[in-house]
């Protein structure tokens, strides 16, 4: 069957679904394609940070207002991180922003539930199950071919992933090694959160520096449990990651912590691909989005929030391109623009301060300090607060200067016997 549309949307993950609903309602013939049937599994540490709460706002109220009636969510007010030498630091949601937390909720319900949000939309056409096999950019269309149907459509849009099929075909630079972490999970049945709406927690061992292991809970004693490192640093310290975090979840504090609970599934793993690095995400009639892009944060390897906020800038610029009746590389390199002038300044950072979680000791220092003082407890949690804020340099000053006030804290404290949590 010849299919044809304005726009084709190959994925209906977060950057898929969003790009189809900023165009619901615009005129515009949209064809979503997902080779998944919905609901489906996606590899996930199934945490929703505010950033993803913000973007379904910024896409309208009522999604939002959606997503606050959705059941399959529980919220999460603060967060627990352990250092290397197990010293443990909790981190709260604003005091101001307790009305919106952060939110743990599976994958498979959350995408579930976004992909229903686009049956309002008459002019978005969703295709499941449908698998791409070859996919061509002509002068004037773009044609995709699966199984016995042809798409075709002015412009495409490969929101499909991190291997993404549409980048692939169309001859796009694969991202490099130092751009890629590998990630590990499973479900455990059997563990509890450490406090009531404390459900994400986060463990530093040195073995896996600048990476991270996790402890998602999901309610009913359900936890997602994971591990994430940089490719590079697996290769360099030659660990074998699977290994690695069986070990660490046999030894302490993982084994107290994971006592008694069952594990639900086989650990699977997949590629993050972190953000940080320019590379091509648009060309003559195709834009890349979410992971396809390489949008991932690359120190705590989200990437839901910025999957959504691609999707939305992508359907902006498509409207664009269809007022201009211009889908060329040249005017899609305005959309490449607007992705990095709004990520990239975060990417950069943030890839600064992971190059803070390679020091042990340091990490040791300033967890164990906010665990014994309280001043630097609160010191320690404004600094967290604060690096939203969108100016490289003052946050790297804030940073350091953070730095200078625990240490003077600590040192007043110990000199002149101030409060100390613990003896
Ligand atoms: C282990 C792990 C833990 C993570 N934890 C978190 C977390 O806690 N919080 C967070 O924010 N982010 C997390 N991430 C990152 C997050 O999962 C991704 O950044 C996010 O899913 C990106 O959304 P997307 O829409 O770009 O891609 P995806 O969610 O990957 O969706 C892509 C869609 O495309 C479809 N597709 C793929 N190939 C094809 C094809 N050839 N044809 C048709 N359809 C296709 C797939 O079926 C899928 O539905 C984690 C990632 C991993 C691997």
């Amino acid at each position: 069957m010849h299919r044809k549309s304005d726009v084709i949307i190959v994925g209906a993950g977060p950057a898929g679904v969003s790009t189809a609903f900023c165009l619901g309602n615009s005129g515009l013939e949209v064809t979503l394609i997902d080779k998944a049937v919905f609901p489906r599994e996606k590899i996930c540490g199934d945490g929703l940070t505010l950033d993803v709460i913000n973007q379904l706002a910024l896409i309208s109220d009522e999604l939002a207002a959606s997503f606050r009636d959705f059941s399959g969510k529980l919220p999460c007010y603060s967060a627990e991180i352990f250092s290397p030498d197990h010293r443990q630091f909790s981190v709260a949601v604003r005091p101001q922003q307790e009305e919106r937390p952060m939110y743990t909720c599976r994958r498979s319900g959350f995408d579930y539930f976004l992909i229903q949000q686009l049956k309002q939309f008459g002019n978005v056409s969703i295709f499941e199950n449908c698998h791409p096999h070859s996919l061509g950019i002509q002068e004037e269309k773009v044609l995709l071919e699966a199984g016995e149907d042809t798409f075709e459509a002015k412009i495409i849009i490969g929101a499909d992933g991190v291997n993404s099929f549409v980048a692939r075909e169309l001859g796009v630079t694969r991202i490099t090694k130092e751009h890629q972490c590998v990630a590990l999970r499973t479900y455990y049945k059997g563990i509890q959160p450490l406090r009531e709406g404390s459900l994400i927690e986060m463990y530093l061992p040195e073995e896996i520096l600048p990476g991270y292991l996790w402890i998602f809970h999901l309610g009913d004693g359900s936890a997602n449990v994971g591990v994430g490192m940089p490719a590079t640093v697996i290769n360099s310290k030659k660990i074998n990651l699977k290994q690695c975090f069986e070990g660490l979840l046999m030894t302490e504090p993982l084994k107290s912590r994971l006592e008694g609970a069952l594990r639900q599934e086989a650990v699977q793993g997949y590629t993050i691909p972190f953000g940080g690095l320019r590379r091509e995400i648009s060309g003559n009639r195709f834009l890349l989005a979410g992971d396809a892009a390489s949008l991932v944060d690359p120190i705590t390897g989200e990437g839901v929030g910025n999957a959504i906020r691609s999707g939305r800038v992508a359907a902006m610029h498509i409207i664009k391109c269809f007022k201009a009746d211009d889908f060329s590389g040249m005017f899609n390199k305005a959309y490449e623009a607007e992705i990095y002038r709004r990520m990239m300044p975060e990417f950069r950072f943030h890839l600064k301060l992971r190059s803070l979680l390679n020091h042990p000791s340091l990490l040791n220092y300033i967890i164990g300090s906010a665990a014994d003082y309280p001043s630097v407890e609160r010191s320690l949690q404004r600094l967290i607060w604060n690096l939203n804020v969108n100016k490289l340099g003052p946050r790297i000053r804030l940073v350091f200067n953070l730095i200078t006030i625990f240490t003077l804290q600590r040192l007043f404290a110990s000199v002149f016997g101030l409060k100390r949590k613990r003896a």
